[in-house]
This record gives structure tokens, sequence and C-alpha cells, in this order.
């Protein structure tokens, strides 16, 4: 199977441009990279990933950011506003209040629009100029359409974007009017959302930028290649275990796809790779079921719901790539409450992390399988933070507490702080 930790590196097709090409992950078909729109195979409907001729060492890597992984990448450089290269937080009193070894938290709430999308939006616009299209559009519970206006601006491209109406926090509409997007509000959730553009993606109506989209995940590789130098630098060691937040599962797919590369390139040992463990929320599931009942697939959800709206998706469109992912790493997947996010959020917060309540899924994902004795307690892991807490200001002030009216002087201020 292609997406076996051990595959060999695959042989160079007459498709590709430069050593670049597309291949289908379930028949194997190829593809050339960039003479024409496509999102999935043309023979058999599955998902495409991006191969590489020549795989990088982590001695190819240069600069910062995003595009010091440009070795790694489809192309040389992206419509950019210096994505990437965000903080690998140390937490001494979660570390120990968990109890593991070490623990680090990945805060991609600190890239250019607050979420890691940004790192898949600079080099999916890119592809998309390298294209030649002019309109651009996803389907987003926030974060993505957020990154999308940003980069297809800087682009000088049109960009639409399809949010469920009345289920996306604050900040990130406000990203999407700002940057310019055009912005409809949908009667239905994200999975609806995402079935229309796709349509309209079809129909040659605009180049679709959601994960389904094989080269926005190259761009999200490059957490996972960040995650390990900064392990490397500090351990000496890459981390036992990478604990993330789970919607669509594209970083699981692309983080993935990062340590399958560096073990063909014979940078990692396959038994090093760190083990890809999932979090969602119990009222949006449809992969920690899958990974529990050991399916080959995963049954799409109708109803979802819960706080952490930017992963309140039923049917995630990468649990092809995503799934081999967690099993080939000996990872696994767990569903939290939302009291349990919420809790995990002001756990961060207390660390002087500000994270929105999708990112906390992970830290309360971890704490839980601490408790039940799936990690062990001499595991270093990197919790994966994906969005920033100005994100979503209502559910920040919800789980903070309230300000306290005080009279304009200063008798009665200290008054009120001596009651
Ligand atoms: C998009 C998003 C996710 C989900 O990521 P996937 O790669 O689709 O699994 C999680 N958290 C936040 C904050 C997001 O914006
Ligand atoms: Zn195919």
């Amino acid at each position: 199977m292609s997406l076996s930790l051990s595959a060999e590196k695959p042989a160079v097709p007459d498709d590709a441009d430069d050593g670049v090409w597309l291949e289908c992950i379930e028949c194997g078909e190829t593809f050339p990279p960039f003479e024409d729109v496509r999102y999935t195979c043309d023979e058999c409907g599955g998902l495409l990933e991006v191969r590489y001729a020549d795989l990088p060492t982590f001695e190819d890597f240069d600069g910062q950011g995003v595009w010091r992984y440009a070795a790694a990448l489809p192309l040389e450089a992206g419509v950019t506003t210096q994505e990437g290269a965000t903080p690998l937080y140390e937490v001494p009193r979660l570390e120990e209040s968990v109890g593991v070894e070490a623990l680090r938290i990945k805060h991609e709430g600190m890239n250019p629009t607050g979420s890691f999308k940004d790192r898949g939006m600079t080099v999916g616009v890119a592809v998309a100029k390298e294209l030649g299209v002019d309109r651009l559009a996803c389907a987003s519970t926030g974060n993505t359409s957020a990154a999308l206006a940003a980069y297809g601006s800087r682009g000088g491209m049109e960009t639409l974007v399809l949010l469920p109406a009345g289920k996306v926090a604050a900040g990130k509409i406000a990203q999407a009017s700002l940057h310019g997007a055009r912005i409809l509000e949908v009667d239905g959730n994200f999975d609806a959302c995402l079935d229309i553009v796709q349509e309209l993606a079809a129909g040659g109506e605009a180049y679709l930028l959601n994960s389904l989209n094989p080269f926005r995940l190259e761009g999200q590789k490059t957490i996972g290649l960040e995650i390990l130098e900064g392990f490397l630098a500090d351990y000496d060691a890459v981390p036992d275990r990478i604990v993330l937040p789970v919607g669509n599962a594209g970083n699981t797919s692309a983080l993935y796809k990062a340590f399958r590369e560096l073990v063909q390139a014979g940078e990692l040992e396959e038994s090093e790779v760190p083990k890809l463990t999932g979090v969602q929320a119990e009222g949006a599931a449809p992969m920690v079921e899958a990974i529990e009942n050991g399916a080959d697939e995963v049954r799409r959800w109708d109803e979802v719901e819960t706080r952490a709206t930017a992963i309140r998706i039923g049917n995630p469109v990468n649990a092809p790539k995503a799934l081999p992912g967690i099993r080939e790493t000996g990872g696994t997947a767990i569903a939290v409450s939302d009291e349990e996010i919420t809790d995990a959020q002001r756990d961060l917060a207390r660390e002087g992390i500000g994270v929105e309540p999708a990112s906390a899924a992970s830290v309360a994902g971890l704490r839980k399988l601490r408790a039940e004795g799936v990690v062990d307690d001499d595991e270093r892991v990197a919790c994966l933070t994906t969005g920033h807490l100005l994100k979503d200001p209502d559910a920040a002030a919800a789980a903070g507490h309230d300000p306290e009216p005080v009279p304009a002087e200063t008798e009665g201020v200290l008054e009120h702080l001596q009651s």
C-alpha cells in the first residue's frame, strides 16, 4: 500500500514536472502537477498526493518559516506573509499535572492570521497562481476562510467562502470580511458547505482550497518538520508522540506524509516516527469511531455539535490518508467533552498560552489518555494548538471570569478590592 510507512520510494512517471507529480492514493494513477486543475483522481475519484523524485534531508532546510522547507515543497516560493516558525512552548506546570517526561505546545495560533491554515495557503495560493486561476474558494468552519481571504488578497485574486450560518466564531468572520472575501452564509453545517463548494469547483467556478487540495497539505507538512527540528535541538531526539485536534484530518495526513518522506529519505527510522494521536469533540467524532472499530472507512455523521466550532465536522475528507497515519505510527484517537476542552483551554491560559476551543482539544485528549494509561509517564509529547484565543472571543470570555464594575474613584476601587 502506497501509504505504508515502509513504502519504497516511488518510480518517477512521465507525468512528472521537474520531479513533482500527483498520484492517486487508491489506484496509483499519476498526473502532471500544474497542467490542469484537478483535486481527485480522474480514474477512481480517490485522494491525490504530491510526490517527489528527490526527498530532502534535514541539511537541505535553510531560512525561517514555511519556506525554510522549500526542498520538501512543490514550489520554490509562495505568496507569503511569513507564516510558520511558530513557538514550541515549554509548559512546566501543565507537564507536571499531566504527568509526562516532557510536554511542549506547538502554538499554531501564532501564524499571521492566527491558525495553521496559513501554512497550507502560502503553498496553495502559489499553486493557484501557477495554474493561472483568478478566483479561489473554500468551505470553512472559519479559519480556512480567514487564511484564504488574506492570502488570496495578497496574491491579487478574488475569494469566495462558504460558511455554516451561525456556527463560525466572530474573529474569523471579521478577518474574512476585512480581507475582502465574498462570504456566503449557508443554512447548513460545514459538510454541506463542502459538498456545495466541491460542485462549484468541479463546474469551474473557482479553484478549491480546502484540505482536499493536495497542495495545501504540503504546506502543512512543515508543522511536523518544525516540531522534529525543535525536539532534536532540545532533546536530541524526536518526540514520542504528537497529539492534535482533528477536523477534516488534513494535519494528521500532512504530518504523516512529512514523516513518511523522512523515512524514505533515510533521515528517520521507522521506529522513531512519533505516534500520531488525534483528538475530536464527542459531538463530532467520526474518526475516533473508525479507529475504535478498526474500520477502513469513516461513517459520515449527519448531526454534529461542539463548542469547538473549528472541528465541528462529520465527514472528514482526508480520512483515507489519516487513518493509515494513526495506525502505522502506533497512535490512537480519542474523543473529549466540551467541558474537558474548556478545562484544557484554562490550563493553557494559566501558562500564558491563549488558544481557541478546538486547539485545547489536544491537551484535553492527552490528559485523558495519560489518565487511562495509554500514554506512558516516560513519553516526550508535543501537543498542537491550532488557533489563537482571539479567534473566538465569546468562548474565551465564557471560559474566563467576568469583569467587575467599580466607581471612577480610587477610594471606591480600594473598597471593592478589600470586599
Ligand atoms: C482547521 C482547524 C482544525 C482542523 O484541522 P484538520 O487538519 O482539518 O483536522 C483544528 N483546529 C483549528 C483551530 C482549525 O482551524
Ligand atoms: Zn485513482
